[in-house]
């Protein structure tokens, strides 16, 4: 395989799904305290009309030129749309302590990941680059799970304005680690923003398959290829420390 160890400065990684699961699981428990949330400022809340909105929330910056959603926005969006009504503020910051509290309750990381990242860390600088709306649900969640102190550098899509697969958050990363594309490599789950993202500014990259995501991307023809593909994230070890 091609990722090259000798060149390789950095390792950089996405969260959900890569790092950590983050799948149908974890979008559930949001959804559920979105409801709650919701049915106590507003009364009944049909939870079909809440899925249908929020998913298509979740996939829309891949429509919207990668511009990141707006995390209130978002809450004002499902008040308007589930009781056809205009929201007040304290409505939305609800919606937004919702959004929080499923992210710091849903997210879990393995001991086998802690070891793996104290591994590679003897060898490489580790950055972290999530696309999530809320870079507070990120930096939060980093710190309670013992991962923060891993990153020299993380960068979150709800920071930027713009997600993965658009080159900002990506060239903020490179420019927070001091380093070229090409002394980089970039781990994650998803199809567009991950690898065709990083092959996309230069970076190598490496395709994990470990977790289901919620949602899915699939390649089209002309797609930038992964230089390796792994199935549990442990195979980084054989990778890049062997
Ligand atoms: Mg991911």
């Amino acid at each position: 395989m091609s990722v090259q160890p000798d060149q390789t400065k950095a390792l950089c990684f996405d969260l959900g799904n890569t790092l950590i699961e983050f799948g149908p699981r974890q979008i559930a428990h949001q959804y559920e305290l979105l409801k709650g949330a919701l049915e106590e400022m507003l009364g009944p809340c049909d939870g079909a009309a809440l899925k249908a909105v929020r998913d298509r929330q979740i996939v829309a910056p891949y429509s919207n030129g990668y511009r990141e959603n707006d995390l209130r926005e978002c809450g004002a969006e499902l008040i308007r749309e589930i009781y056809e009504v205009e929201p007040e503020d304290h409505q939305v910051d609800a919606l937004v302590e919702a959004r929080y509290q499923a992210f710091m309750d849903g997210v879990e990381v393995t001991g086998e990941v802690l070891e793996l990242l104290r591994k590679l860390q003897t060898r490489y600088r580790l950055a972290l680059l999530s696309n999530y709306p809320c870079g507070r649900s990120i930096r939060d969640g980093l710190a309670k799970l013992g991962l923060a102190e891993f990153f020299a550098c993380i960068v979150v899509s709800g920071e930027v304005g713009f997600v993965k697969p658009h080159p900002r958050p990506y060239e903020l990363m490179l420019e927070g680690l001091g380093l070229n594309a090409d002394q980089c490599v970039y781990v994650g789950d998803n199809w567009l923003a991950d690898v065709q993202g990083a092959k996309g500014v230069g970076m190598r990259a490496v395709l994990t398959t470990q977790h289901v995501p919620y949602e899915r991307f699939e390649p089209k023809e002309g797609d930038h290829q992964p230089e390796a593909r792994i199935g549990n994230l442990a195979e980084l070890e054989g990778l890049f420390l062997a």
